[in-house]
């Protein structure tokens, strides 16, 4: 096991311990230096839920909550559930299963509700939403952008965080508003696959060499993640999951010190209030 001496937190990856690598992954990771991870649960389609009943989505949750517990079993530090709606369901559930934007929004704002509850439960550590990244109709945007509001003001609700997927963007402070009138201040608001730079909600950045030396030099509060899919048809789509640790290792050559201890003592604090030094059994 290398030692970086320091927690080393992917803000945002997924496992799938039936058809991709699973725990190989985590120990890959750990093996790195890697101490913890926040695995958000995989879009309900890929665990064969298509329905427009929320309650539908427990098992989604429930594997995800499962996930995490074993992969803190293979970290030195410990692994926490993130758990959601992926913004592309609502092209789903509109084209595919002819909900009307009100319906598949009513769908969504449920299963968040669902979520919600495992937080609540201390189950999970937060929730995830958004908006699609892809051009959709106004009356998607919409509902998908209520959705997200909805996340707000269960975030708020449940004093937790709320990880966003949206389009790419360097200025998000429309969106943080939202969360804000809401009750949840900006800073609980994470925008994951984020580049070096975001004006608004805390970035998770991914973690390629520029966009985090973008961040290191920033001296801003961020994340560094991967978005590893855990995807056997999807080699390389992503990063993978070493790469976190790789580049907190090449910040420390850089000098880049204290924005190893922002991205991964500090800001996961700031975020979410979990302490990654006193998770880490040494
Ligand atoms: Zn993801």
């Amino acid at each position: 096991m290398e030692e970086l001496q320091t927690p080393v937190l992917d803000n945002h990856l997924h496992l799938d311990p039936e058809r991709g690598r699973g725990m190989e992954a985590v120990e890959e990771f750990a093996r790195l230096g890697g101490t913890h991870l926040l695995i958000v649960n995989q879009p309900s389609w890929k665990l064969g839920v298509d329905s427009t009943d929320p309650e539908e989505f427990r098992p989604v949750f429930e594997t995800t909550i499962e996930i995490a517990a074993e992969a803190t079993d293979h970290l030195p530090g410990r692994a926490w559930p993130i758990l959601g709606a992926h913004p592309g369901l609502i092209s789903r559930l509109v084209d595919e299963r002819g909900c009307s934007p009100a319906e598949a929004r009513d769908c969504m704002q449920g299963v968040l509700d669902i979520a919600a509850d495992y937080v609540e439960e201390g189950d999970a550590l937060a929730l995830k939403s958004g908006r699609p990244h892809y051009e959709v109709s106004d009356a998607v945007w919409e509902a998908s952008n209520d959705v997200m509001k909805h996340a707000f003001a269960l975030g708020a609700e449940r004093d937790c965080a709320v990880q966003l997927h949206t389009e790419a963007s360097e200025d998000l402070t429309e969106v943080a508003d939202w969360a804000e009138a809401r009750g949840l201040p900006a800073h609980r608001v994470v925008k994951h696959y984020a580049g070096g730079r975001l004006a608004g909600p805390t970035p998770s950045v991914m973690s390629n060499k520029d966009w985090i030396e973008t961040a290191a030099e920033a001296g801003e509060p961020f994340l560094m993640e991967t978005d590893f899919i855990d995807d056997p048809d999807r080699p390389g789509a992503v990063l993978g999951p070493k790469t976190v640790p790789r580049r907190v290792r090449w910040l420390r050559e850089q000098g880049y010190d204290d924005a190893v201890r922002t991205a991964h003592v500090d800001t996961p604090e700031r975020v979410y209030g979990i302490d990654t030094e006193s998770t880490l059994a040494r």
